[in-house]
């Protein structure tokens, strides 16, 4: 049986009546760019996530790099201030900070959940760092409790990459609404995906969503008018669209991923498997990623593929040791980060699969 890492095309194939109609009623429209669609997935995702605004934007990368920038633009940051954030995060959560000439400040994850910790973090806050950027690496939320109360205490400005945590929460709390503000990505395989790329940033502040507004439309807040210099980084209304369908069926969807994972979890029992933790109960975690650690990678990933199951690593470099920041960062010595960017991998997880599949997964992680 063949097991894919990630099947797009079935993920989407349940919803295709659904997903046909909402483009037919784009296509049918005239209106293609910043009209009801956008509008009215802003209002639905603000009041999923329960955060009071929304602005729909391109990708995940750019709805990160207008927070930071629409905070600069609001006078709450300026460059060169540090910018806190894990180490072993995805590229983009740094290229959103060295985007707008802001320094990245890298601190080492908690070494069970990956995550940014309160206690490291508090470790490298001097008195340049203003902002603190967590990452929920996978689908699990940080520490957010711990996070946002010394994120008060310093009068830091909290910024959440929630671009793989869709609906993970703490005490009711979601991902998007524990910081001033947060950056989601829909990219087509993250838990609520478009078809096409697509972002959106969530915030407390209408001034800064306001900001927002008009910075990923040319700084434009009111039409021929320019009061700040901004990239165009728009959501389009046929993504919009689309995402208000997704969005119907996410709860559902995360539902999926939880029993595949309470699975994985109880019935992988490889010695030579390092099973991930979820640290602040079930809910906080919404598997977009189900991420072991094994110390021969090469050999586990390939007795898995022997077995037709598909495996994927995220990620295989360091930001740190990525060329683009070689000059700036190269220096560094983080050997918690290097040592989980050598040694995870990634098992497939996703909605669309099958108990048979599931099954055929633990029976060959469980090969010696
Ligand atoms: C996917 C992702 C992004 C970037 O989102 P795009 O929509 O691809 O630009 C940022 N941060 C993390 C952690 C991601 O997983």
């Amino acid at each position: 049986m063949n097991v894919p890492f990630l099947d797009l095309k079935a993920i989407n194939a349940r919803h295709a009546a659904e997903l046909k109609a909402a483009a037919a009623r784009v296509i049918d429209s005239g209106w293609y760019v910043l009209g009801d669609e956008v509008k009215a997935f802003e209002s639905e995702f603000a009041t999923w996530v329960g955060s009071p605004h929304c602005v729909g934007t391109s990708d995940g990368l750019s709805a990160l790099i207008l927070a930071l920038r629409g905070w600069k633009e609001l006078g709450l940051l300026k460059d060169g201030d540090g910018v806190a954030v894990p180490a072993n995060t995805y590229i983009a959560s740094i290229l959103a900070i060295t985007e707008n000439r802001l320094r990245p400040v890298l601190v080492e994850p908690d070494e069970e959940t990956f995550n940014l910790g309160a206690k490291k973090l508090a470790a490298v806050l001097t008195p340049d760092v203003k902002a603190v950027l967590a990452v929920h690496l996978y689908g699990q939320l940080a520490d957010m409790p711990a996070i946002a109360q010394l994120c008060r205490e310093r009068g830091l400005l909290l910024l959440e990459d929630a671009a793989q945590a869709h609906g993970a929460h703490i005490g009711g709390v979601k991902a998007g609404a524990w910081g001033d503000a947060a950056a989601f990505s829909f990219y087509p395989g993250k838990n609520l995906g478009a078809l096409g790329d697509a972002g959106a940033l969530t915030c407390k502040d209408a001034k800064l969503a306001e900001m927002v507004r008009a910075l990923r439309n040319y700084g434009s807040h009111e039409k021929y008018k320019n009061l700040v210099q901004g990239p165009n980084d728009r959501l389009d209304e046929l993504q919009a669209a689309l995402l208000r369908v997704k969005l119907k069926h996410i709860d559902a969807d995360n539902a999926r991923r939880r029993e595949i994972a309470a699975r994985y979890r109880r019935e992988i029992k490889n010695p030579a498997v390092c099973l991930p933790s979820v640290r602040a109960g079930e809910d906080s975690h919404v598997w977009h990623l189900f991420v072991v650690r094994v110390p021969d990678r090469a050999a586990f990933q390939q007795r898995l593929l022997d077995h037709g199951v598909h495996t994927s690593i995220h990620y295989p470099i360091a930001p740190h040791h990525q060329q683009a920041y070689a000059q700036s960062l190269g220096h560094l010595k983080l050997p918690l980060t290097e040592a989980i960017h050598r040694e995870v991998v990634s098992l497939p997880i996703s909605p669309v699969m099958t108990d048979a599949q599931v099954e055929q997964l633990i029976k060959v992680a469980n090969l010696a």
